[in-house]
């Protein structure tokens, strides 16, 4: 079955949220874009978690591997979420949830 992300959009039922991995906690930048279906309200769901890089601090590169300076691949560990990440993504959807669905 295909995913219905054409109907998604055309109805405005979905959004996407796009945040650097740095603004929370990680030592690298990684920009991530999270697909978000939108079903109550017009408040994009989970729209805080956007975070762009405020430019204070410097990233760890996960480009290149395999020399001496980087004998293991750099983005080994990078797919799991950071804790605070994922903090804030629960209390965002606690609170739609108890503004929109939870009625
Ligand atoms: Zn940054």
């Amino acid at each position: 079955m295909e995913f219905p992300e054409s109907i998604l959009q055309e109805r405005g039922l979905w959004n996407h949220i796009d945040f650097d991995m740095c603004m929370y906690g990680c030592d690298y930048k990684k920009s991530t874009r999270l697909m978000v279906v939108q079903r109550y309200g017009n408040e994009p769901v989970l729209a805080g978690l956007g975070l762009s890089c405020d430019g204070s601090h410097d990233h760890v590169s996960l480009s290149g591997w395999g020399d001496k300076s980087k004998p293991k691949r750099p983005t080994k560990g990078t797919a799991a979420y950071p804790e605070a990440l994922a903090r804030d993504w629960a209390n965002f959807a606690k609170i739609y949830l108890q503004k929109y669905a939870l009625q």
